[in-house]
């Protein structure tokens, strides 16, 4: 058997030894007898294995007392319209920022529940740099500021948290961190609440994991479906209806994983040393171009292009006789995307950059 270099945005690469734990466990959990698939999700078997997995997200992200951990169904994408429906709080408007085709979507659902102000957007640029906080027009009666720390699909990060608790505004503030959590220390405090699609960094899709501040539960606008009211699943421990117990389960392996390896800085400086890498070869060279402003690029997902578009199919071609998959971009956007996740290993990197820089200098 051999592995290959999944770059894939999602559903993304996973640690190699935990598909190997969950392999060994797969008949037999813990001599139970059973697989996790086959448990009753309100057995003492799975209790225990959902509480270790809050535990060690708790843990490993630092997350206060003051914060409901919710184990959920549809995606992050529910999650957007979730949120205006569990946090307008009576409001009538809702301050959003607009990085790329997430942040779109996001803007869209919210919509149906509320006058959304578009605070600040990039799309005047296809959607490539983080606009500056002085240049935000936040309304200040809104209930909450939604954004995306990290765009899939454009590749631009926010490499700061927006300042809204500097004594101007208790303002939530809402994030749709999928696919950089877990990716780089957070300060859980500074948000009103996040959420995150399991599939990009911590486990199988089917799972979206949501931190909520408490004051925040409870206010649901007339006629939220129960299954949409945060406070539900809160008072719950997520066990309202069945929860996706085995995206649990795995993302529970992947949360000892993490803490195995050093937790979350540990994590960064890995991370960081594999997306420099990749920059600096993609800076070096102008065969290849990444159309991202230098401050704003995502550790997570690189896109590119090759300076000759015709190229890119005999690129995906040979990219994939070396073991190297899933890199072409995103259809909104072209050319090609490495996403590198936590679960991406360095070597993985190492080896696309070989391939990169092979394959400039015999196309130049
Ligand atoms: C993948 C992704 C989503 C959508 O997640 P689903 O689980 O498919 O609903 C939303 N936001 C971001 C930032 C993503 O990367």
């Amino acid at each position: 058997m051999e592995r290959i270099y999944n770059f894939s945005a999602g559903p993304a690469v996973l640690p190699e030894e935990v598909l190997q734990q969950a392999r060994d466990e797969m008949l037999d959990w813990h001599g139970s007898g059973m697989s996790v698939m086959e448990m009753s999700h309100r057995g003492k078997e799975f209790m225990s294995i959902a509480a270790k997995a809050e535990a060690d997200l708790r843990e490993l992200a630092g997350i206060p007392q003051n914060y409901k951990v919710l184990f959920l169904s549809g995606g992050a994408s529910a999650q957007f319209a979730m949120v205006p429906m569990n946090l307008l709080r009576g409001k009538k408007s809702a301050n959003y920022i607009n990085t790329g085709q997430w942040s779109k979507k996001a803007i869209q659902e919210a919509k149906k529940y509320c006058t959304v102000n578009v605070a600040a957007s990039s799309e005047d640029a296809n959607f490539t740099y983080v606009p500056p906080q002085e240049t935000w027009n936040l309304d200040p009666d809104a209930a909450y500021l939604h954004y995306t720390p990290n765009e899939t699909i454009g590749g631009v990060e926010f490499n700061w948290v927006p300042d809204l608790l500097n004594g101007k505004t208790d303002m939530p503030l809402v994030a749709d961190i999928s696919s950089t959590f877990m990716s780089r220390p957070l300060d859980v405090s500074r948000f009103g609440l996040i959420y995150a699609g399991a599939q990009k960094n911590v486990g199988p899709a089917g799972l979206c994991i949501v931190i909520v501040r408490d004051d925040l539960l409870g206010h649901t606008i007339a006629g939220t479906p129960t299954m949409f009211d945060y406070k539900i699943h809160a008072d719950n421990d997520s066990m309202y209806n069945t929860p996706p117990t085995y995206p649990m389960y795995i993302c529970g392996l992947v949360l000892e994983w993490l803490k195995k390896r050093g937790g979350l800085k540990a994590m960064e400086e890995t991370n960081i040393t594999k997306a420099n890498l990749l920059y600096e070869l993609l800076d070096a060279t102008d065969f290849y171009h990444c159309p991202v402003a230098k401050p704003d690029r995502s550790r997570m997902n690189v896109p590119f292009t090759l300076k000759n578009a015709a190229l890119d199919d005999e690129f995906l071609k040979q990219a994939r006789t070396r073991g190297l998959i899933q890199l072409k971009g995103h259809r909104s956007v072209g050319g090609m995307r490495a996403s590198i996740y936590n679960a991406m290993p360095l070597e993985g990197v190492k080896v696309l950059v070989e391939f990169m820089k092979e394959f400039a200098s015999h196309h130049a």
